[in-house]
């Protein structure tokens, strides 16, 4: 660890700049998704998993941290299904009274420091999908939840 870095309150990554230099590794990705369609593919399951790792920026709402954890499921359990991504967005567009569960005190092994180290679009593919499926394994609490919402979704979509 360099010694000026310290620990994202969050995620746990030492990044120089805590909260601030982790936002920027993050928002640094989100450029590069944007610009090189290489890295286009995992851009959504990146963001969800950043959101899920950080909830206290991202989750404010309950309609946000809906959004991220049926978003992140999506990713992870249904491979990223656009169906899914689309009605889920819908669903979450009318008028919800969703409760926002308890925030698990661990949020994944993995930070966006580690995906930043990938230098191709594979392996970076290949680091974003391990960040989220570590991210995703300590919601276990709530995969049950975010299945119920995007079943919801689903019906209410057809
Ligand atoms: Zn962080």
């Amino acid at each position: 660890m360099p010694a000026d870095s310290t620990p994202c309150p969050e995620c746990g990554a030492a990044i120089s700049g805590g909260r601030e230099g982790c936002q920027a590794q993050m928002d640094a990705l989100n450029a590069r998704a944007r610009s090189d369609v290489r890295y286009a593919s995992t851009a959504r399951l990146a963001f969800d998993t950043y959101c899920m790792q950080h909830p206290a920026t991202y989750c404010v709402s309950a309609k946000s941290y809906a959004a991220h954890l049926m978003g992140l499921c999506c990713g992870v359990d249904f491979a990223g299904n656009p169906v899914i991504y689309t009605a889920l967005q819908r669903w979450l567009n009318g008028s919800k009274a969703l409760t926002k569960p308890p925030v698990p005190p661990e949020r994944g092994s993995m930070t966006v420091r580690d995906v930043a180290a990938a230098t191709t679009p594979q392996t970076y593919a290949q680091a974003v999908q391990h960040w989220a499926a570590t991210v995703w394994a300590d919601y276990q609490s709530q995969h049950a939840l975010a299945h119920d919402w995007i079943a919801a979704a689903l019906a209410a979509d057809r």
